[in-house]
């Protein structure tokens, strides 16, 4: 019986790592609106700081609106593609890993691999996106602009102060306002307790919080269906004291207990979802749907296998302290950034100098815990994350349209297999359209000069014209409103004597449009 028993896959993480680079964008875009910022207060206009303060001020002041002109340009270009960039991998990959999750419940169940697709998660998804973009929307389109002024505002009023009061020279005023301003950032939240956020960290929360819970209701969704409450805790180097025990070991959101042979650890006795508690923010570990008796749990890696939940703990601080001095390394890099556009060489030195303690302090440290590993990408300053993203969107729209065309000529090499495209017995050209007689049962065809297909004569048995199927709008879009370019059929009726009765206009039918469609298929 055991050999038949399925190793439980561990999907990856791609989701939570994609999610990672829209919060990115967001912090690329508060980097390049301080450099507007800066830019603005350093620009030269005729008043200068030294000589007239404060028309130096009044002048800064009056070009607010100009300020604000260029933030909100900035702004619409990053987050209109980092909302889409949320939206794709929301959607997409959120229904991936609920679709591999259940595939491998489904095939431990021994069922022939019925898969049945469930609306509601892809509802449910699209629900987050709408709600996190709405969180997001107005953060960076309400609170994130305003912040940017006051900012503005306040360096401009400070470095006023410094020179009037005789403190500083303009240029030192302005480095040092500017600086300190770049090391709080804009204002973006401020919580329950107080605590002030700026705004590409709150961003970052936000869709931090939104892809960890469909991240784990994706997992948990197949379990739900197929009524599985039971799980298996992935393992990391590093864990919190509540998660330390749960490691490697079958939990469930029900009671404790023992199911063929295998403890079953209850997740409510280790603070299931509170914020310190498993499952809690930046808890990091992953659920995987286990059924006891036909799955078995993966094998560890060596550097894995024997660790005790103690070291895990140990290693968990270890780690967020590695984490701490990236953090300090990147605003470090950032501020020498800030440095370099004010062109202010002692500050340029003092980042610098700043930058090499901290990566010095990093190497001494991961020295000391060789379980960790040194991640360049973590200390990295600027990788322009927008500029990557702005690909992948224009690519995937590429592909959309490739794959519409694909499906259109798939529908026309169908048509034209079946016989079911007109059989045309002649072509006029040129202004003259083809005449109200014409040979018995025929199809003459009206081309342009540039040998664009404008329409379609069609003969009745006594050699009558009965309808023109044209494939344009006459350039009159506003009196065509038919079909999708503007294509449309006028029905004619002519007596035996070949004495005009009527003309009509109408849509096509399905059958017009099919005989027709070497034509309309790329409409
Ligand atoms: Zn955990
Ligand atoms: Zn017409």
């Amino acid at each position: 019986m055991k050999d038949k028993k399925k190793p439980i896959k561990l999907n990856d993480q791609q989701l939570m790592l994609d999610a990672s680079r829209v919060a990115d964008i967001y912090h690329q875009m508060t980097i390049d609106l301080f450099d507007q910022v800066v830019d603005r207060v350093r620009e030269r206009g005729s008043a200068s700081l030294e000589d007239n303060p404060y028309i130096w001020q009044l002048e800064k002041m009056s070009e607010m609106g100009l300020l604000n002109k260029d933030n909100t340009k900035l702004i619409a270009r990053y987050s209109g593609i980092a909302e889409e960039q949320l939206r794709y991998v929301i959607e997409n990959e959120g229904y991936k890993v609920y679709k591999d999750t259940k595939s491998q419940l489904l095939e431990a169940l021994g069922g022939n691999g019925n898969f049945i697709t469930n609306n509601l998660i892809q509802t449910n998804l699209a629900n987050y996106v709408n709600q996190t973009t709405g969180d997001i929307d107005n953060l960076i389109n309400t609170t994130l602009p305003k912040s940017v002024r006051k900012v503005y505002q306040d360096i401009v009023e400070e470095a006023v102060a410094k020179v009037v009061t005789g403190l500083m020279n303009p240029d030192k005023a302005i480095s040092t306002t500017v600086m300190k301003w770049a090391e709080r950032g804009f204002y973006g939240f401020t919580d329950k307790g107080g605590k002030r956020w700026r705004a590409d960290a709150y961003a970052r929360t936000i869709i931090k919080t939104t892809s960890w819970r469909v991240y784990r209701e994706a997992r948990k969704a197949p379990a739900d269906e197929l009524g599985i409450d039971t799980f298996y805790y992935s393992m990391k180097p590093a864990a919190r004291e509540m998660c330390a025990p749960l490691q490697h070991q079958i939990v469930t959101t029900g009671q404790a207990r023992v199911e063929e042979g295998e403890k079953i650890f209850s997740l409510d006795d280790y603070g299931y979802g509170k914020p310190g508690g498993c499952q809690g923010i930046n808890c990091g570990h992953t659920m995987m749907p286990f059924i006891p008796g036909a799955n078995y749990k993966p094998d560890l890696p060596e550097h894995l296998a024997n660790l005790t939940p103690e070291e895990a703990i140990e290693n968990a601080n270890a780690q967020s302290k590695q984490r701490a001095i990236e953090r300090s390394i990147r605003q470090s890099k950032e501020l020498l950034h800030v440095a370099e556009k004010l062109g202010d060489q002692d500050l340029i030195d003092k980042y610098k100098s700043k930058v090499r303690i901290q990566q010095g302090a990093m190497r001494d440290y991961l020295k000391q815990h060789p379980f960790l590993h040194r991640d360049y990408a973590r200390e990295k300053y600027y990788a322009d994350p927008f500029s990557k993203a702005k690909k992948e969107v224009k690519l995937r729209e590429e592909q959309k349209k490739a794959r519409e065309l694909a499906t259109k000529r798939a529908e026309l090499d169908k048509a034209v297999k079946s016989g079911k495209i007109v059989s045309v017995s002649g072509v006029t050209v040129g202004h003259t359209p083809p005449g109200k007689a014409g040979e018995p049962n025929s199809v003459v065809q009206h081309n342009a000069t540039n040998g664009d297909v404008l329409g379609r004569t069609y003969y009745d048995d006594r050699g009558y014209k009965v309808k023109d199927i044209h494939f344009t709008n006459h350039k009159q879009p506003d009196k065509h409103l038919y079909g999708k370019k503007g294509e449309h059929v006028h029905d004619f009726v002519f007596d035996d004597d070949g004495k005009f009765i009527s003309r009509t206009t109408r849509e096509l039918t399905n059958n017009e449009r099919e005989e027709n469609l070497d034509i309309l298929w790329r409409y």
